[in-house]
């Protein structure tokens, strides 16, 4: 999230989708642990936008949901 954000972020604002999807395949795969790492580095992720929108607070929106 950092790298996107650094590479996206400009005057003209900027669209940036981050996907956890391999933790929709680690449930699948009853993968626990696979499930909780890349649920916690989304988590991580997220927190990256926060704090980014905390310096942007005017002109960002900020959506987390699941795909199922
Ligand atoms: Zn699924």
């Amino acid at each position: 999230m950092e790298k996107g954000i650094q590479v996206l972020d400009n005057d003209k604002g900027f669209f940036l989708m981050c996907e956890g999807g391999k933790i929709d395949w680690a449930c699948h795969a009853n993968a626990a642990a696979s499930t909780i790492h890349d649920t916690l580095a989304l988590a991580d992720a997220v927190q990256v936008a926060i704090d980014f929108a905390k310096t942007h607070a005017d002109e960002t929106l900020i959506l987390v949901t699941g795909g199922h």
